[in-house]
């Protein structure tokens, strides 16, 4: 026993916490089953997200009026993955974003 304890006050609140804990809860056949099909599908979900990656494309959005300026307009509808090509703004008071066009996915 470690020097200052004394003995049964540090060991007794947590015997009720881990005795709690390692309780078997009374199952039925269904909720077995359904316990082990969520773990088949978490393990299927894993073994794609291993196998194939999330590629992310933006589209470049202007402000669409005749204020557009001759920088930005030729870009206006253009995709390319989230972390690839120009980012707004290009210029002072630019008026460009790009947001969510689609997700790609591509094979490791
Ligand atoms: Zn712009």
């Amino acid at each position: 026993m470690p020097i200052g304890w004394i003995r049964d006050s540090a060991i007794s609140p947590n015997r009720a916490r881990a005795t709690e804990r390692n309780r078997r809860e009374p199952s039925s056949f269904f909720d077995q089953i359904d316990r082990t099909v969520v773990a088949i599908a978490q393990d299927v979900a894993l073994m794609v997200h291993r196998v194939l990656e999330a590629e992310v494309w933006t589209r470049w959005e202007t402000a669409s009026d005749e204020t557009v300026c001759p920088v930005c307009g030729p870009y206006a509808g253009h995709v390319w993955k989230h972390d690839d090509g120009p980012h707004p703004p290009l210029h002072p008071n630019c008026r460009c974003r790009r947001v969510y066009a689609f997700t790609a996915w591509a094979t490791r």
